[in-house]
């Protein structure tokens, strides 16, 4: 069985993911506020039966109680964070499978831009819902964690499948390139997607999804292990977690 995927914009540049199961079951992903979300699921006709938080801050979860009240939506989420989620009635931990209407999504704990934060594996269905772990050519930024946490939790998204779609909570996409070829200049892949992004951009085009294959290829935090980012961080090639923690310092500073 394989999901129907949709999208509302929320906010500034947040994506809320809205998942529909053959069995009629709908999901939103990390609702940052309730009205945009309430007249997009009336206008595809989708009744809400649950809502999936991949971490506890407002942009990811401003609209929980709102449309727990209209619907009674049953709200998932980290285990780790359960004090902050509001609403939550299921808690997750790494490893763990969670059915929702005859999909099933596996879990991992990706802390590191919070110190809970977990994301979704629909594997049937090869979409990944990643909040603000993984970026398109990017990554969250270490708010609650350390590079190594990061490293780690980003180490458990990178094996994933080529072919697996990244829903990630924010269109960050052309800014990440930019700074992506500041320190993998000689990455061939990455420049011809970031041409491909700003031409998108320039239409007005969403760029999220992308594929597992895409990033593993281009984006400069899952590449810290690369002899070539080692050798912009001014690392030694065999210490990725150093060189994971200069790049993204440098990005934070960009
Ligand atoms: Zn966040
Ligand atoms: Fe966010």
């Amino acid at each position: 069985m394989t999901l129907q995927i949709d999208c509302q914009l929320c906010l500034r540049d947040n994506y809320v993911w809205l998942l529909r199961a053959s069995s009629g079951a709908v999901a939103v992903v990390d609702p940052s506020q309730a009205e945009p979300v309430k007249a997009k699921l009336d206008a595809l006709g989708w009744k809400l039966t649950h809502i999936l938080n991949t971490h506890h801050h407002p942009d990811h979860t401003g609209g929980n109680l709102e449309l727990k009240q209209w619907t009674g939506a049953i709200i998932v989420g980290p285990q780790a964070d359960r004090d902050r989620i509001p609403g939550i009635d299921i808690a997750l931990k790494d490893g763990e499978t969670y059915d929702f209407g005859g999909e099933v999504a596996r879990v991992f704990d990706v802390p590191g831009h919070t110190r809970g934060h977990i994301a979704f594996w629909f594997k049937d269905s090869d979409a990944l819902f990643c909040g603000d772990t993984l970026f398109l050519m990017g990554c969250g930024r270490l708010f609650e964690g350390t590079p190594a946490q990061m490293w780690t939790s980003l180490g458990k998204l990178r094996r994933l499948p080529d072919a697996t779609r990244v829903y990630c909570g924010h269109e960050y996409t052309q800014a990440n390139a930019r700074f992506a070829v500041t320190v993998d200049p000689d990455n061939a892949d990455l420049r011809a997607r970031a041409a491909r992004v700003d031409a998108a951009r320039a239409r007005g085009e969403r760029t999220v999804p992308a594929t597992m294959g895409e990033e593993r290829a281009t984006n400069p935090f899952l590449r810290a292990d690369d002899p070539a980012l080692a050798r912009a961080a001014k690392t030694r090639a065999d210490d990725p977690v150093a060189t994971f923690g200069v790049i993204r310092a440098l990005k934070d500073r960009f």
